[in-house]
């Protein structure tokens, strides 16, 4: 006799006390039905301090959603969620983005732009940009704006000082205007940022205005991207082939932005 194990088993051995209640329950189990996800309750982070941090580590075969053992909280738990359930759909932003950033490092004018980006710049950026599309389906199961993301995480944004791309973002070499390419992408990170916790109901617009300020064309050609990129529907399978075609725009027009401009990388 053959003993088939169903995909709705897939899960039923992780421990989710505390984790789920009535707005995330479907959710959970809906991704049960599909894949394997691991849940790991951790005390401490790396540096071994207490940990505060919810994420998720998508492994070789599956994600892991790391738990602070202390802090149990069914919203930031369905946060991490959300970014499965994006994956799910057939949402690949991430790794589209990594190929356009690999071919332009190679053959691009600007590629001494794209080197300064390492994976860890990429991946903050796609977690933003991931905000800005799972905000919507958190809000629609129920939770509060403001519990997308954790207390301390708030505080750390509202006052985010932009200071240091102010300074930064140009500079006079032999008396002509260069660009920053590392303030560059750190600006790009800081809209997708700012951006994403806006819809979280943080206060960001003070910071939102300063960016805007440092560099207005820039600015509106980050703002065209994210807003195509909000309106674009994931559940329907037409409007999922487009994403690469936002990418493409986007990398069109900040080509043209930054195309007779003097890059430099320190
Ligand atoms: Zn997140």
């Amino acid at each position: 006799m053959t003993i088939t194990v169903t995909e709705e088993n897939l899960n039923q051995d992780q421990d989710t006390i505390g984790l789920l209640d009535e707005k995330n329950t479907d959710l959970w189990n809906e991704l049960c039905k599909i894949q394997k996800i691991q849940i790991k309750r951790d005390e401490f982070d790396n540096n071994g301090e207490k940990c505060e941090i919810y994420s998720v580590d998508y492994g070789n075969t599956f994600p892991t959603i790391h738990v602070p053992k202390h802090n149990l909280n069914p919203a930031i738990f369905t946060h991490e969620l959300l970014h499965i359930y994006l994956k799910t759909k057939g949402i690949r932003i991430g790794e589209y983005i990594i190929e356009v950033i690999n071919h332009c490092r190679k053959t691009n004018y600007c590629n001494r732009l794209f080197s300064s980006i390492g994976q860890k710049e990429i991946n903050a950026i796609l977690n933003y940009l991931e905000h800005i599309k799972i905000i919507h389906k958190f809000i629609s199961l129920q939770y509060n704006q403001d519990e997308f993301v954790h207390e301390s995480v708030k505080q750390l944004y509202e006052n985010i000082d932009l200071n240091i791309i102010k300074n930064n973002f140009t500079c006079t070499i032999f008396n002509s205007k260069h660009y920053r390419a590392e303030y560059i992408i750190l600006y790009l990170i800081r809209y997708f940022q700012l951006k994403s916790y806006q819809l979280a109901k943080i206060v960001v617009e003070k910071q939102l205005t300063e960016l805007k300020k440092i560099n207005k064309r820039f600015f509106g050609i980050l703002e065209n991207f994210e807003k195509s990129w909000e309106k674009l529907d994931y559940n329907d399978k037409e409007q999922i082939k487009e994403y690469p075609t936002l990418v493409d725009r986007f990398l069109r027009d900040f080509n043209k932005w930054i195309k007779l401009k003097r890059i430099t990388c320190s």
